[in-house]
Order: structure tokens, then sequence, then C-alpha cells
């Protein structure tokens, strides 16, 4: 039998390799992994899938163009739990098996969801960037104990964000069509609410559902009208969920505090002007990039990809 090819996509791969080898070693593999230090355009995928049996990615797109390029592809393990860069009806209908590595980032991207609610409640960054500029500007802050989360998405991240928000003492509204786990519900004392109740009651809402047609532009004009206006936006899920125009916009105005995302519609932002606003914090995906994630995350998309090969 021949040598399975394996493409590996992700850039943080590289940090737990070593397990991901012993791992690969019972099976006869060549692996070609990317070295570019940045996410693989949809041309360079669709060169470097034309004959490989299997593929670990990342945010890569594995769109129809790719897909149908990639004639020797067996299974697309995903380096996470997003599938939205992946074209699934073509998966499907080419016999492709998809996998993800589900839960595996939850605590690490949940930890940082939380972070940027004590960041924008303190004006931790701009009082820092103060301070280094040699001044002693004070904003007065809010706690968060008592205060309430809307947590839209109470999938592996949405739950482990309920886990340490309800530690804070705060009270916790949640919106997901999909989840009926009583066991949950009761546990962290949620609340589930309709969306309209949920951008109407909260003082923070953090987003963690999927990138769907169903969920793209979710935050626009009309929902933000909806927030209070001490009210902050949190974004570790995708770009598409909010339209950038309608969230400049209401940030410039006032019609809600302060936003923060982990995620962009175009990774790298540029210089985007929601950039320029003070109440807008952006950090470059780095959601599951934490030491614990990325070994999870290595492990289990590999042992993903060996299943569906075998
Ligand atoms: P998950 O699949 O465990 O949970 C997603 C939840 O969203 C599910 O409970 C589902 O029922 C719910 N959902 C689906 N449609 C919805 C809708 N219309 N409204 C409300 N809820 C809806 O996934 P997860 O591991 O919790 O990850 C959530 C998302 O976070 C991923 O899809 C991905 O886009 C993003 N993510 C980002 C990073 C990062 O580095 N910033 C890392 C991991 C995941």
């Amino acid at each position: 039998m021949s040598k399975k090819k394996i493409l590996v996509t992700p850039k943080s791969f590289s940090k737990a390799r070593d397990k991901a080898y012993e791992l690969l070693k019972d099976i006869d593999a060549e692996i070609m992994e990317n070295n570019t230090g940045r996410t693989y355009t949809e041309e360079e995928m669709e060169n470097l899938c034309k004959d490989v049996d299997g593929v670990i990615v990342g945010i890569d797109p594995m769109n129809e163009r790719v897909l149908r390029s990639a004639r020797h592809l067996k299974a697309i393990s995903k380096y996470g739990a997003g599938l939205d860069n992946i074209d699934l009806n073509t998966a499907q209908e080419m016999g492709i098996k998809v996998d993800r590595a589900v839960a595996t980032n939850a605590t690490s991207v949940a930890e940082l969801a939380v972070g940027f609610m004590f960041t924008m409640s303190r004006y931790i960054v701009p009082s820092a960037i103060c301070v280094k500029q040699g001044g002693w500007d004070r904003s007065i802050g809010r706690e968060l104990t008592d205060k309430t989360v809307g947590i839209v998405g109470l999938g592996a991240i949405g739950r482990e964000v309920a886990r340490m928000t309800q530690g804070l003492g705060m009270k916790i509204l949640a919106y997901d069509p999909y989840f009926n786990d009583k066991r949950t519900i009761e546990k962290y004392d949620i609340s589930m609410v309709d969306l309209e109740e949920l951008f109407k009651k909260s003082d923070f809402i953090t987003l963690h559902s999927p990138l769907t047609d169903e969920t793209e532009n979710m935050i626009n004009k009309e929902t933000l009208s909806m927030m209070k206006h001490t009210a902050y936006l949190i974004n570790t899920s995708r770009g598409g969920l909010i339209n950038e125009e309608d969230l400049y916009n209401a940030l410039v105005v006032g019609t809600i505090a302060g936003a923060a995302q982990d995620v962009f519609s175009k990774e790298p932002a540029g210089n985007h002007k929601l950039l320029s606003l003070d109440n807008f914090i952006l950090t470059p995906h780095i959601g599951a990039f934490t030491k614990e994630a990325t070994e999870r995350m290595v492990v289990q998309s590999t042992k993903n990809l060996i299943n569906m090969l075998e």
C-alpha cells in the first residue's frame, strides 16, 4: 500500500507536534506541515490538497473549489470546533468524512471572553496605555458581580462562560434554539430567553454560536438598538456574526458602551476604521491559542483523522 499523504495547516500545530507524530507513527504517512506562519489562501489550498488523503485544517478555506480539486481526499479533521470554512455539502456529496475537535479549546476561549468583560468594564487597556505615556488618568469602572451576562450559544464554550460567570456572581441569560439540557440550565442557574429579551436585559452579550446562514449578521443596526447604552458586546466566535458597519456606527454614537472581538470578517483586519475607536478592542484570533488548548487540539484532531482514515 502506498504512503498516505496528510496535510496539516494550523500554524500552532508545531507547538505540540511531538504528540501528533507519536500517534501517527502507526500509520504509514507522509506529513506536510504549514511553515508559512500564516493561513493558506484558497489557491494554495487547491494546490496542496490535490493529492492528499487527509487534512488537519485550521481556518484555511476548504470551499467547493478546493474540495473538487482534492480527488484523493477521504477525511477532513478540524483543528477546533467551527466548521464554517468547510463546504460540508460538497464534502458529503464527495464522500469525504469530516470531524472536529469538540470542546478542546472551550476553557481557553471562555477565559478570553470573560477577560474581555473585565478589560472593558475596568478600562484596563486605555488605562495601561495612558500610564506608559506618562499619564495617570482614571476612568471609573463597574463591577461584574450582580450584572447580567447574555450568552448566545450554549455549546462547549458558552457553557464554560456560564460556569465562570456564575462563579463571579453574575445573572445568566442564554439563547440557543438547539439546547435543552435541563441539568446544565439548573446547575448554572441559567434563564433561557428569546434573543430580544437577551439583547434588552444583558449588561454583557457574548457570542458563542457558529457562523451559519441563520447567525450571519445577527448583530446589526436593529439588534444593537435593543441593547442598553451601558452594555458591552463580546465576539470570540466568528467575525461574520456582526455587521461591522452597524457596529461602528453604534460605537460612535454611543448606542452601546463598547465591543471586544477576537475574530473579524477579514483576518488580519488591516486598518479597519473600527480600530480607530477607543471603545473597540480586537485581538488576533488568540481564543484557542494557549498551551493547554493547543495540546488538546493537536491530540484530538490527530486521533479524529486516524479514526476517519482507518
Ligand atoms: P459548539 O458546537 O459546542 O456550540 C455551538 C452552540 O451554538 C451549540 O450549542 C448550538 O446549538 C448553538 N447554536 C447554533 N445555532 C445557533 C443560533 N442560531 N443561535 C444561538 N445558538 C446557536 O461550539 P463551541 O466549541 O462552543 O464553539 C462555538 C464557536 O466559537 C465555533 O463555531 C467557532 O466559530 C468559535 N470558536 C472560536 C475560537 C477562537 O479562537 N476565537 C476557538 C474555538 C471556537
